[in-house]
């Protein structure tokens, strides 16, 4: 069987794009990093994975952070093989922001951290880097070529489309994301998904 991973931070927006992208059948009502085990959602025999948010949420134990990011981390290891895909979601318009506070303490943000995980363990890995819908028009390219940068991937970042899709999940714009998926789907001889 094959399995799709989405992972991200809390907040990104990676619930509302999940609805999005498969209807109703993922968790709802769910309170950030209250649920710590991954929730699936079957299609056929591919398997879909909402891995629980990660990151600094308010009002949540920095040990329960802790517990998520290392059951993330199991889980990826533990399913490598079986996993063929995974999906990082970003909040774009706020990257920046996280990585200079973790740059200024001389940490990697986890998005960054994630994205080097997944793709060590061999995991083909898509950037969705969401909330564009808040970018202006030019900030647009400069915003999308800074996060390339710091996913390690040497700007400009048009030339890593294949890997970075910008969406905007509030506004069901998701032809980006769609458009990988349909090709890495292709690839995996799954032409019936999107
Ligand atoms: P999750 O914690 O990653 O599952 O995030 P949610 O899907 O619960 O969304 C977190 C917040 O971000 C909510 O207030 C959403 O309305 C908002 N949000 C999600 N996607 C977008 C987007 O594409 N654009 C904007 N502006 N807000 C979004």
């Amino acid at each position: 069987s094959f399995e799709i991973i989405f992972v991200g931070r809390s907040n990104v927006g990676k619930s509302s794009l999940l609805r999005e992208l498969f209807g109703a059948k993922v968790r709802v009502g769910k309170r950030p990093g209250v649920t710590l085990r991954p929730a699936h959602i079957q299609i056929s025999d591919l398997l879909i994975t909402d891995m629980p948010g990660f990151g600094f949420m308010s009002g949540v134990k920095d040990r329960k952070q802790d517990i998520i990011k290392d059951k993330t981390v199991h889980y990826i290891e533990d399913n490598a093989e079986r996993i063929k895909l995974g999906v990082l979601v970003i909040d774009g318009p706020a990257l920046p922001q996280i990585v200079d506070r973790w740059d200024s303490r001389n940490q990697i943000p986890i998005d960054v951290e994630m994205f080097d995980f997944l793709r060590e363990v061999g995991i083909d890995t898509i950037i969705a880097a969401n909330k564009m819908d808040k970018v202006k028009e030019n900030e647009y390219d400069p915003l999308l070529d800074e996060i390339a940068f710091w996913l390690g991937l040497e700007p400009p970042w048009q030339n890593w489309k294949h890997i970075i899709a910008p969406i905007s999940a509030k506004k069901g714009d998701l032809k980006a994301l769609k458009g990988l998926l349909r090709d890495r789907l292709h690839e995996m001889k799954r032409d019936d998904l999107f």
